[in-house]
C-alpha cells in the first residue's frame, strides 16, 4: 500500500536549506498558535498541530532529517509514496503474512501520518517475530501465536499529566474466511482475497494513557495484534509514546524545564516574577544576585511519576539585555559602572 508523500518543509513554511535554528523557530512560532495545550481552538488546531509536530520530529533532528532529504527534492505533498529499495531495513521482517507475502499495517488516530510511521516509526520494528509461549519450541508447529505489531502514538504533555484515553485504529491482514485462509478455493483462486489467503480488516480500540506516560514507554494494548494460526493466542499490540514537543516545555524524565527570560536589574536586585505551568501559572521568587542560566526549582510542578508525586519545574533563567536605552537610562547605567566595584574578571 503506497502512502501519501509529507513535505514537512511545506509544514513548518521553510525552505529546503533551512539552518537548523531556524526549523525551531518556525515550530516554536507555529506551536504556539496550534498546540493543543495552549490553543484557543482546540480541535481546530489539533489536526494542524499534529503536522506540525510531525514535521520538526523528522527535520528537528539531524539523522531523520538527512533521511528524509535523500528521498530527493522531487516529491510533492500527497503523492502516492514507497519507500525506495535502501529504505527496506525500516520495514524489516514485518508485515509478512502468514503465507510470505508483504501485508503493512497502518494505523490511525495515532497523531502520526502513515507515511512518518513507514519511515521513521517503531512500528514492525523490534515487536515483530513469530513468539510462541516458553516450554512450547519445537512442538505444536500448526499453532502459532499472532504477530505482535506496534506503532508511535503522540501524546501531549497535557494527556501526560492528566491521562487520557484514545481511539486507535489498525488496518491490518486477517486470513480470509471465503477460502479458510488457503487462498484457494475448489481448485480456483479465491476470487476474495485474491489468492494471497489475507483480507484487511480495520479494528478500532480504545487506549488508555495513563498519567505520567515518558518518552519512549510502550502501551500494551493486549490481544490485539495479529490473529494467531492453528487456535494459537493473538499478538499483542504496542503503542510508542512520543511527546509532543511544547512550545514552552521542554521534558527530562518527569521534570519540565522552564527558560525564563530576566532583565539585568531583576537578577541583581531579585524579583517575583510569574511562570506558565501545565496547570497555571505560579509566581516565583528570583532571589538577589540570581546568575544566568541558574536553575531555580518548583516542586511538584512537573510530570506526575510513581508513588503519586510529580516530578518539578525546573526554571532556567536567561539574562536579557535592552538592545537600545534612552538617554536618562544611559546616565543611570554610567554612574553604576562609576561606583560599582564589582568587576566579572576580577
Ligand atoms: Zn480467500
Amino acid at each position: 500500500m503506497p502512502v501519501k508523500y509529507k513535505d514537512y518543509y511545506q509544514s513548518l513554511g521553510v525552505a529546503r536549506t533551512a539552518s537548523d535554528a531556524e526549523i525551531k523557530k518556525a515550530f516554536r512560532k507555529l506551536a504556539r498558535e496550534f498546540h493543543p495545550d495552549v490553543a484557543k481552538n482546540k480541535k481546530q488546531a489539533e489536526e494542524r498541530f499534529k503536522e506540525i509536530n510531525e514535521a520538526y520530529e523528522v527535520l528537528g533532528d539531524a539523522t531523520k532529517r538527512k533521511k528524509y532529504d535523500e528521498l530527493g527534492p522531487n516529491w510533492s505533498s500527497g503523492a502516492d509514496f514507497r519507500p525506495p529499495p535502501g529504505w527496506e531495513s525500516f520495514r524489516e521482517g514485518a508485515g509478512r503474512g502468514a503465507r510470505g507475502q508483504e501485508f503493512e499495517f497502518e494505523f490511525g488516530g495515532t497523531g502520526f501520518s502513515d507515511f512518518f510511521e513507514q519511515l521513521f516509526g517503531s512500528r514492525q520494528r523490534g515487536a515483530g517475530g513469530f513468539r510462541r509461549p516458553a516450554g512450547f519450541e519445537g512442538e505444536d508447529l500448526a499453532s502459532e501465536r499472532g504477530r505482535d505489531i506496534e506503532g508511535d502514538i503522540l501524546v501531549t504533555l497535557e494527556e501526560a499529566m492528566h491521562g487520557s484515553v484514545r481511539s486507535v485504529s489498525v488496518r491490518h491482514g486477517v486470513p480470509c474466511e471465503h477460502c479458510g485462509g488457503t487462498g484457494q478455493r475448489a481448485r480456483h483462486v479465491c476470487n476474495v482475497c485474491g489468492g494471497s489467503g489475507q483480507v484487511a480488516k480495520t479494528d478500532t480500540h480504545q487506549v488508555k494513557i495513563p498519567p505520567g506516560v515518558i518518552e519512549g514507554q510502550r502501551l500494551r494494548v493486549s490481544g490485539r495484534g495479529e490473529v494467531g494460526m492453528g487456535g494459537g493466542a493473538a499478538g499483542d499490540l504496542y503503542l510508542r509514546v512520543r511527546l509532543a514537543k511544547h512550545p514552552d516545555f521542554e521534558v527530562q524524565e518527569h521534570d519540565l524545564l522552564y527558560q525564563l527570560e530576566i532583565a539585568p536589574w531583576e537578577a541583581v536586585l531579585g524579583a517575583n516574577v510569574s511562570v506558565p505551568t501545565l496547570t497555571g501559572r505560579v509566581n516565583i521568587k528570583i532571589p538577589p544576585g540570581t546568575q544566568n542560566g541558574q536553575k531555580l526549582r518548583v516542586r511538584g510542578r512537573g510530570l506526575p511519576q510513581r508513588g503519586g508525586t510529580n516530578g518539578d519545574l525546573i526554571v532556567e533563567t536567561r539574562l536579557e539585555v535592552p538592545e537600545r536605552v534612552s538617554d536618562s537610562e544611559r546616565k543611570l547605567w554610567e554612574q553604576l559602572a562609576k561606583e560599582s566595584p564589582f568587576n566579572p574578571r576580577g
